[in-house]
């Protein structure tokens, strides 16, 4: 059976809602999955196509404990043929939680009155990125509570200073950030300061179920949330992310939601969002969550195994929200993307601060609190190649211009030989002695897989041997 792609066809779609619960459910309610169907799906996203909201549905309905093995094969087969074996690493910054808006899930809800609240000064921006640079971060992103304090210029400068700060041989290449939506103008603004994505997670995009958990703030505006991410391909800003929330309402719906909206971009502006979050609600202070929807290990595993056949181009990524043994597992099924070295608290990075986290400092508890090193040295050992690489986006490949490269070959040629250069970076900068020699050796494994004599290989040798003697921050 073949489904109609979606298409931008209204000219003003694109700033109007594109959600349509009944649509969505539909979908779900009226497909129906045979192991042909489903297998016919997964071969389609194995030819790197991306998937209609059809055939999402019919992926998400195999209930069939084997045909759910046989799409989480068809994902991790699609990561090594798309991604490779590469991990790109990042950080949270926390700049500020002050925040007007009272979502019921969130320790920095306006109703909470024994939030801690504080906002870096430029100061303590400088020393945390100093300790950041100090651990071997490359990308950073930035996170913001909504607040009069915290538009545009206030972001836009804070961008600046964080790109500014040098230590040693370190630096921070990309800065993304996790805001409020803001207008065209302060999109504009915020693009004009060099930040990479700019990521607005929808958090439900069930109506009812938003207005249940937005109680007050420009956060309740179900509309105005879902149509940010227009307003920032208006104003230029053609790298953002998106994201859902999950256990506010049905993983199924969400998930028909993110490829809905992952879609929406492809259809209207011919690109579709850089990156995908899938945030499981944690612990917060003051939280008062519906427990039913909460979603356990396995159905998360497979939720993220349909998302990574459904859009084969986006990044995915996963956060120390989850804990060790989930993410091992979960990183085999597509994610590209994860943060090491996290915490969550104000100042904690360069201050020496409680080792357990004071939830009313903070946004919510987080399950991996392993350092940068352990995380990379862990992923060395379990033969992925860790990456900083920040390549694209300052060469500009980013948007529309990056979807034609995203062609066979492109991994190969561009991210893989940067991956190892960013790799190669680190050991010789940051790493202990024993993650330094799996690095190495994982490295020479990397470049043995390219054909020991390639053009690659062999260009990739000479920067290599730059690096040893002081040259820094090579790419392809
Ligand atoms: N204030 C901005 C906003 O709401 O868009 C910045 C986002 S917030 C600092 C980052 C994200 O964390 C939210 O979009 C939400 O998805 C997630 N989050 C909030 N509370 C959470 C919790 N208890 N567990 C897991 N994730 C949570
Ligand atoms: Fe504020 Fe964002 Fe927390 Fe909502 S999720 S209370 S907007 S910081």
């Amino acid at each position: 059976m073949q489904f109609e792609p979606e298409k931008c066809n209204i000219a003003d779609e694109r700033m109007k809602s594109f959600i349509d619960s009944e649509e969505l459910w539909g979908y779900i309610n009226n497909t129906h999955s045979t192991p042909e169907r489903v297998r016919e799906v997964i071969a389609r996203s194995l030819q790197r196509k991306r998937l209609t909201l059809g055939e999402t549905a019919v992926l998400i309905n195999a209930d069939d404990p084997a045909l759910i093995e046989e799409i989480k094969k068809g994902a991790s087969e699609l990561k090594e043929k798309i991604y490779g074996n590469r991990i790109v690493l990042f950080a949270p910054l926390y700049i500020g939680n002050h925040c007007t808006n009272d979502c019921k899930y969130c320790g920095f809800r306006v109703s909470n009155k024994f939030a801690q609240r504080r906002t870096l000064t430029g100061r303590q921006i400088v020393k945390e990125v100093e300790a950041l640079e100090d651990n071997g971060q490359k990308r950073l992103i930035l996170v913001y509570g909504e607040h009069p304090g915290y538009g545009a210029d206030y972001i836009a400068r804070t961008v600046k200073l964080v790109y500014s700060v040098k230590k040693g041989n370190g630096e921070i290449r990309r800065v993304n950030i996790n805001a409020a939506p803001l207008d065209i103008e302060g999109f504009r603004i915020v693009k004009d300061s060099g930040i990479g994505t700019y990521q607005i997670f929808q958090e439900t995009y069930h109506r009812e179920t938003y207005k249940k958990y937005h109680l007050g703030g420009q956060k309740r505006d179900f509309d105005y949330r879902l149509t940010a991410l227009d307003r920032a391909q208006e104003a230029g800003l053609d790298d953002v992310g998106i994201g859902a929330l999950f256990g506010l309402y049905d993983w199924r719906f969400e998930l028909m939601g993110l490829v809905r909206h992952a879609n929406h971009f492809e259809a209207c502006y011919n690109v579709g969002p850089h990156t995908i979050s899938f945030p499981r609600i944690q612990d917060a202070a003051a939280a008062d969550i519906d427990p039913r929807y909460i979603v356990n290990d396995s159905d998360f595993v497979r939720l993220i195994a349909i998302l990574r056949l459904a859009v084969p181009y986006t990044g995915l990524i996963l956060t120390a929200r989850e804990n060790i043994d989930v993410r091992r597992e979960v990183m085999k099924f597509g994610v590209s993307q994860i943060d090491g070295g996290t915490r969550l608290e104000m100042g904690s990075y360069s201050e020496s601060l409680n080792e357990d986290q004071d939830l009313n400092r903070e946004q919510f508890r987080i399950n991996d609190s392993r350092s940068l090193n352990e995380i990379i040295d862990e992923l060395l050992e379990n033969g992925y190649l860790p990456s900083f690489c920040t390549a694209c986006y300052r060469l500009g490949r980013t948007g529309q211009h990056f979807m034609e490269f995203s062609v066979p070959g492109f991994i190969k040629r561009y991210c893989t030989p940067n991956a190892i250069l960013t790799l190669a970076e680190y050991l010789e900068d940051y790493a202990p002695e024993s993650t330094a020699r799996k690095g190495w050796k994982v490295i020479e494994e990397n470049l043995w897989e390219m054909g020991e004599n390639s053009r690659t290989a062999n260009e990739i040798r000479r920067r290599i041997q730059l690096l040893k003697e002081g040259k820094r921050d090579l790419y392809f």
